[in-house]
């Protein structure tokens, strides 16, 4: 992973930015983030770019061979973001399969089940395993000439049951971070992204390539 301090970090020239994501969730809230930047962006979905097969072991491998695959195949520099929840008490799961604890049997994903599993799971650990967790945001941006930067940040904070709040997506109802008295999802778009895992990731990225 490159860091802010490390150099050198390649800047990103103006032009189009493809957004590697088909998550609703991640494209409303990447966009709100690159909104001050004055980036001209596009969905990988909009240039008929499939997901790819999400096969790394870390986050940052995943949101690494989303951006090479969305480079490769529009000639385009390519911005993916990997992220997930991890719950201490479950030895960090369901971290990179985040995404996945919250698919049906029909593939389709829903969140409310997620979050019911992560909770049943937490159940089992007892109370005493407590309720730590934290989110991870890998962000990565590749040129299509192979060169890739990317950036990591976290949020920390409990898990509260039952969920709380219909803003934000995914977990975001059961996750209430250090400090604050509400869950990302009664928490205004804004307050998410002065705080957020992606905010973090992404404040790294702008110092770097922007
Ligand atoms: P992936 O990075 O596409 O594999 O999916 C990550 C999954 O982690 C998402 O589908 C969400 O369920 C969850 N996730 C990532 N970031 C957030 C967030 O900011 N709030 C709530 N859930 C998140």
């Amino acid at each position: 992973m490159s860091e802010a301090a490390d150099i050198p970090h390649r800047k990103l020239a103006p032009g189009k930015l493809v957004i590697a994501s088909h998550n609703k969730g991640k494209l409303r809230e990447i966009g709100e983030l690159l909104a001050p930047f004055g980036i001209e962006t596009v969905s990988a979905a909009a240039m008929d770019v499939p997901e790819p097969e999400e096969t790394g072991t870390s986050f940052i491998a995943n949101a690494e061979l989303k951006a090479r695959f969305s480079a490769d195949l529009t000639g385009l520099p390519a911005l993916a973001d990997d992220s997930g929840l991890c719950v201490e008490a479950l030895g960090g799961e369901p971290g990179i399969f985040s995404a996945r604890w919250a698919e049906m049997e029909d593939g389709r994903r829903d969140f409310d089940e997620g979050m019911r599993r992560v909770h049943d799971r937490l159940l089992e650990a007892g109370e005493e395993a407590g309720r730590d967790a934290h989110f991870v945001c890998a962000l990565s941006i590749a040129w299509p000439d192979g060169h890739v930067e990317t950036f990591e940040g976290r949020v920390d904070g409990i898990l509260v049951w039952p969920p709380r709040g219909s803003q934000g997506f995914g977990y975001d109802a059961m996750f209430q971070p250090l400090g604050h008295d509400i869950s990302f999802g009664e928490m205004d778009p804004a307050a998410k992204h002065a705080m957020s895992h992606r905010a973090d990731a992404f404040a790294k990225l702008v110092a770097a390539v922007f």
